[in-house]
């Protein structure tokens, strides 16, 4: 069993026109395994430190360090941790032993019978979250910037306007609202999915294929494109 302890709240706030005060939240989930969820800025040295201190982990007993994604406010401090598996977005080495994991493919990695790493693209191309079963919140999920903060429920714009795919993005954030009892986001604090986020949504995934041509007669060529629509219906 785990314990998901945020060593450090993310935040974010715009303080003038073309300027933002950010910083990345830090998560270690203590148990079986010592882990950590995003290394913070260059800047979080000392709070990384401190709060593995205060709560016995010394970085040589740290077993994973996964990164989210890889933003400058969620990766500092990876050299502090010489010795375990790093995993950033998608990518899983020891020193310079790279494991070939295929997340782009949508497998989750499994570290425990408790915690999964999933990909959830969209803030950027690949993003992973992470998973932890049975603690004393429930299911949490450790999403990075998937979710910002429990505001981005209401407001999409503040998790949209810094995603990179918002559609491929909706889908990733419905995926973890299905399961997620509580949320760690990446710019606010650790909060409880409202039920109603957790129960009435259905994903229903419509493809569509169709055919064109183009060139001209003599060299015409027919292509076939496959299109998929993400329709999110209400039930109750
Ligand atoms: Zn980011």
């Amino acid at each position: 069993m785990y314990e998901v302890i945020v060593l450090k709240d993310g935040y974010s706030k715009l303080v003038q026109t073309g300027l933002r005060e950010a910083g990345g939240s830090i998560t270690l989930l203590k148990g079986p395994k010592n882990i950590i969820v995003d290394t913070g800025s260059p800047w979080d040295r000392d709070v990384l430190l401190s709060g593995l201190k205060k709560h016995g982990v010394a970085p040589e007993a740290v077993h994973y360090v996964i990164c989210t994604h890889g933003h400058s406010d969620h990766v500092g401090n990876l050299n502090l941790f010489q010795s375990c598996v790093h995993i950033l977005s998608y990518d899983v080495c020891r020193r310079d032993q790279y494991m070939m994991h295929d997340f782009a493919r949508g497998i989750p990695y499994e570290i425990d019978d408790f915690v999964e790493i999933w990909p959830t693209p969209g803030h950027t191309g690949a993003d992973v979250s992470v998973i932890v079963r049975d603690t004393a919140h429930g299911t949490v999920a450790v999403t990075g910037d998937l979710f910002e903060c429990k505001e981005d429920l209401e407001d999409p714009e503040l998790w949209q306007d810094g995603s990179e795919s918002p559609e491929v993005q909706q889908q990733s954030r419905i995926d973890i609202l299905k399961i997620a009892d509580y949320i760690v986001p990446g710019h606010g604090p650790m909060f409880q999915v409202p039920s109603e986020y957790r129960k009435h949504i259905r994903v229903v995934m419509m493809s569509e294929e169709y055919s064109y041509s183009s060139g001209n007669s003599g060299d015409a060529v027919s292509t076939s494109v496959s299109k998929s629509e993400c329709i999110i219906v209400e039930t109750d």
